[in-house]
């Protein structure tokens, strides 16, 4: 039982990085594919789903079938593409952490660069 609820909670990690990598709008076809291959159940696939829509990250568009999950922007830039958002580490992320830190982070130095060079040009 407790193997199946970690599971469903990687199914949710998993469906939002592959919209974050996908243009912030993937087919629910797409996703479901991309969930499978992962090797999550039906289930666990739309757990994944209403839990992102239900936190309401993600909105529906299209009808029956056809439709799209859609991330919401709640966020502008910078903080729109912090990459802690949706980080599969937030929960064991810290300043001076021995597995996961902010300040030893390329994700993290990278998003700083974009941000510096954002404010440097005004
Ligand atoms: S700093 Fe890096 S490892 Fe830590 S939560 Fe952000 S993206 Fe994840």
């Amino acid at each position: 039982m407790f193997y199946g609820f970690i599971m469903k909670e990687d199914a949710v990690i998993h469906l939002w990085r592959f919209i974050n990598q996908n243009g912030n709008s993937v087919h629910v076809s797409d996703a479901r594919k991309f969930l499978s291959s992962r090797g999550f159940n039906r289930e666990a696939i739309d757990y994944a789903i209403d839990t992102l829509h239900k936190l309401f990250f993600l909105e529906y568009r299209g009808d029956g079938d056809e439709y799209f999950l859609k991330k919401i922007k709640i966020l502008e830039e910078p903080l729109e593409d912090l990459p802690c958002l949706g980080c599969e580490h937030l929960h064991e992320c810290h300043i001076g952490g021995d597995r996961y830190s902010p300040e030893r982070c390329q994700y993290f130095e990278e998003w700083m660069q974009k941000v510096r060079i954002r404010l440097s040009r005004g």
